[in-house]
């Protein structure tokens, strides 16, 4: 999978992408990720890619013509699914967007700023527009990220252990179970017997049933979807 990120804010984005699982799935050439910086698309010399709103008000716009030649140079390499749009207002990002988009080879990623970007970018060039949730953040870098690393651990051969990311929250409409690690008694706190069994269907059936109980308590609607 490859994966370009537009922004204004190229160092936001440095150090995330370049540690952890998302370093390790680069290293073992399962993604390609790679950072543009929008100001090297503006058109002016003072490498100016916003603007003051048409109509007034507060606030600068990221323009358009800086947002197209960086869209269009990409394209003249890959052929790309879907050109996305971070932004409050798209739709809210969830398991099965980040599983969807995980079966595509080619992905743009817009970060906006400010205001944010203007209009017509969103009418006739971006394919998708997503947001993290409800509430507004300062730009799109944070937003980029969450969606990169949602998607990226997904591809097969990312995480270490192929079946984790079958068994996360989500994936099969329930919440995670409970997990356990050592010690087996912490200062009288016990670990739920069972898991120290051995008896793999009894644990499957505990894991199963915890799960339940859980997205009962915590994500009742999507229980009775
Ligand atoms: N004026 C805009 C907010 C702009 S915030 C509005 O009210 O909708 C600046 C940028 O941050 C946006 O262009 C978007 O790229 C990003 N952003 C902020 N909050 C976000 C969220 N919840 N999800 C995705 N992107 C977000």
């Amino acid at each position: 999978m490859h994966i370009d990120i537009i922004t204004v804010l190229p160092a936001l984005l440095d150090s995330f992408l370049t540690h952890s699982i998302l370093q390790r799935a680069q290293d073992k050439g399962l993604v390609e990720l790679v950072i543009h910086n929008l100001r090297d698309y503006s058109v002016n010399k003072h490498r100016t890619v916003d603007d003051y709103a048409y109509g007034g008000g507060a606030g600068m716009v990221l323009m358009i013509e800086p947002v197209v030649n960086c869209i269009e140079s990409l394209q003249q390499h890959r052929q790309y699914q879907e050109i996305i749009y971070m932004s409050p207002d798209g739709r809210q990002l969830n398991q099965p967007i980040a599983n969807q988009l995980s079966l595509l080879q080619n992905l743009i990623i817009l970060c906006g700023h400010y205001k944010g970007i203007d209009e017509r970018l969103r009418a006739h060039f971006i394919t998708r527009e997503i947001s993290i949730g409800d509430y507004v953040l300062s730009g799109g870098e944070l937003p980029a990220a969450v969606l990169a690393d949602a998607v990226i651990r997904l591809i097969p051969g990312v995480l270490s252990n192929e079946s984790s990311a079958l068994s996360d929250s989500f994936q099969d409409g329930l919440v995670a179970p409970p997990v356990y690690t050592r010690p087996a008694d912490f200062r009288g706190l016990k670990v739920p017997p069972v898991l120290l069994s051995g008896h793999e269907r009894e644990i499957e059936k505990w894991r199963f049933e915890q799960a339940v109980k859980r997205t009962e308590e915590r994500r009742p609607r999507k229980n009775t979807e």
